[in-house]
C-alpha cells in the first residue's frame, strides 16, 4: 500500500505567517443557519437576538422562502433587560407556541447572538430546562452565532460541537464524515468510501436526528470542512480518532482525502485505484477545461470563510494559478496543515485581518482575481480588479470529484466575464 501524502519539500506548513489583528470584514455565525437548516430537515433554529439579527437572516435567506421555514428570530427588546426572569419566560412562551404549531420539529437550536442583552441570557440553562419539558420528542440545544467570533463558518462549528455531547456512545468501528455537505455531494462521497470497502460510513450532521451517528473509541473522523476545530476537539474528547488530510477540493484534494480514509481502514492500493480511477479521470478533464482561463493568472485571498488555504492549494496545483497572498481568519494547522504542505513556498500566508493594510497589499500586487467578502468586492471591482465572492464558495456544491470542474469554473467566470467586456 502507498497511502503517503505527496508532501512538497518546500510546502508552506512552517512558512512565516503574517498575523494581523485589526479591523475585519466578515459576516457573523448566524449565516451558517442558511445552509444548516437545509441540511438538518427536522431541526429548527431559533435565533435569540435583535432586529439586526432578524434582518440579516431575512436578507441572507430571503431568496428561499419556505412555506414552513425552519428558522426564526425571537427578538429581545431593550426593555427585556429589565428582568432576565421575564426574558426566560418569554422565551419559554415562544418555544411553546412554535412546538405546538410545528410537531415536525425534533431538534431545536437556541442560537445566541451578540447584543449585550442576549449575552446576559443563559441559553444553556434555557436549553436544559426546555429539553426536560419536551423530551423525548424534541431535543433542545444551544450555540452562539455571535459576530464576536472570528468568522461566519464558526456558526456551523459551534452548532455541531453542541451536538457532540448528546450523540450516543458506540463501540462499533465506523468512519464519521464531519461537516455539512449538500445531500448530493454527501451521497457521492459516502458511495466512494463504501466502494473502498469501509462498511460503516456515517455523517455529522445527519439529515434527521433519528439518524444521528454514535461516537466512541472505534470511530475514525474524516473532516470535510476546514472550519470545524471545536467539533473535532469535542469528538476526540469522546475517544474518536481524527485523521488528517487535505480537504476534498479538486481531483487531487479528493483523492488525498479518500486515500487518508483508505489508509486508516487498510484498503489496498489496487482497490483504491479501481474505485477512484474513473471519477479521477472525469475530474481532471473537467478541471482542465476551466483551467485554461486560470492558468498563469494570479489570485489574492482575503480572509473570509476558512476555505482559503485548501482552495489556494487547488488553484495553484490543479489550475496553474499563482497564489500571491492567502488570508484566512485563523489558521488551525491540525486541520489545514496537510493543505499548507502542498502550497508553493512563495505563497504569503496571513492570519486575521487589518483590512486597510491588506487592501493596500492587494492593490499593490494587482492580482488577476481577488477572492473576498461582499463588502470589499464592489469597491475593488470599481478599481478595476476582478473579484469572486468568498461566500458563494460556501453555498455552492464544491467538494468531491464530480464538482471539481464546477469549482474551477466558479473562479474562471469573473475572469472570462471581464475578458469578454474588454473585447
Ligand atoms: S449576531 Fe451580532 S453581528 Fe450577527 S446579525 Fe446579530 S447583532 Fe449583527
Amino acid at each position: 500500500m502507498n497511502h503517503a501524502l505527496p508532501v512538497q519539500a518546500h510546502g508552506c506548513r512552517n512558512a512565516p505567517v503574517l498575523k494581523e489583528r485589526g479591523q475585519r470584514e466578515v459576516f457573523c455565525g448566524l449565516t451558517g443557519i442558511i445552509w444548516l437548516h437545509r441540511k438538518m430537515q427536522d431541526a429548527f433554529f431559533l435565533v435569540v437576538g435583535s432586529r439586526t439579527c432578524a434582518h440579516l437572516l431575512q436578507s441572507a435567506a430571503g431568496v428561499m422562502i419556505f412555506a414552513e421555514p425552519r428558522f426564526g428570530t425571537a427578538i429581545l427588546e431593550e426593555t427585556d433587560l429589565a428582568g432576565m426572569a421575564d426574558a426566560h419566560d418569554e422565551l419559554d412562551r415562544e418555544v411553546a407556541r412554535l412546538l405546538a404549531r410545528r410537531p415536525d420539529i425534533r431538534q431545536l437550536f437556541l442560537v445566541g447572538s451578540c447584543p449585550s442583552e442576549v449575552i446576559k441570557l443563559d441559553l444553556s440553562r434555557a436549553a436544559e430546562r426546555l429539553t426536560q419539558t419536551y423530551a423525548p420528542n424534541v431535543r433542545v440545544l444551544n450555540f452562539s452565532g455571535s459576530g464576536i467570533e472570528t468568522t461566519f463558518t464558526q456558526g456551523e462549528d459551534a452548532c455541531l460541537a453542541s451536538m457532540v455531547p448528546v450523540l450516543p456512545e458506540t463501540q462499533d468501528e465506523q468512519l464519521l464524515v464531519v461537516g455539512a455537505l449538500p445531500d448530493i455531494v454527501e451521497d457521492q462521497l459516502t458511495k466512494l468510501l463504501s466502494d473502498l470497502g469501509i462498511s460503516v460510513v456515517r455523517s455529522l450532521p445527519s439529515r434527521r436526528s433519528s439518524e444521528d451517528p454514535g461516537v466512541g473509541p472505534e470511530t475514525t473522523v474524516l473532516v470535510a470542512q476546514p472550519f470545524l476545530g471545536d467539533t473535532v476537539a469535542a469528538l476526540a474528547g469522546r475517544g474518536a480518532k481524527v485523521i488528517q488530510a487535505p480537504f476534498p477540493f479538486g481531483e487531487e484534494g479528493t483523492t488525498l482525502w479518500l486515500r487518508a480514509a483508505a489508509g486508516a481502514f487498510g484498503v489496498s492500493e489496487t482497490t483504491f485505484n479501481a474505485v477512484t480511477e474513473a471519477p479521477r479521470a472525469r475530474a481532471r478533464k473537467a478541471v482542465k477545461a476551466a483551467a485554461q482561463t486560470l492558468s498563469g493568472k494570479s489570485v489574492f485571498f482575503f480572509p473570509d470563510s476558512q476555505l482559503e488555504i485548501p482552495l489556494a492549494r487547488f488553484l495553484s496545483r490543479e489550475c496553474g494559478m499563482q497564489a500571491l497572498e492567502v488570508g484566512q481568519p485563523y489558521i488551525h494547522k491540525g486541520l489545514v496543515g496537510p493543505d499548507m504542505e502542498l502550497l508553493p513556498p512563495e505563497t504569503q500566508l496571513s492570519e486575521g485581518q487589518d483590512v486597510d493594510l491588506q487592501l493596500d497589499r492587494c492593490r499593490a500586487s494587482r492580482p488577476d482575481l481577488t477572492v473576498c467578502g461582499l463588502g470589499l468586492a464592489n469597491p475593488l471591482e470599481a478599481e478595476g480588479l476582478r473579484t469572486k465572492w468568498a461566500i458563494e464558495l460556501v453555498f455552492s456544491p464544491v467538494h468531491g470529484y464530480e464538482q471539481a470542474g464546477d469549482l474551477a469554473a466558479l473562479f474562471a467566470r469573473p475572469i472570462r466575464r471581464r475578458e469578454a467586456l474588454a473585447l
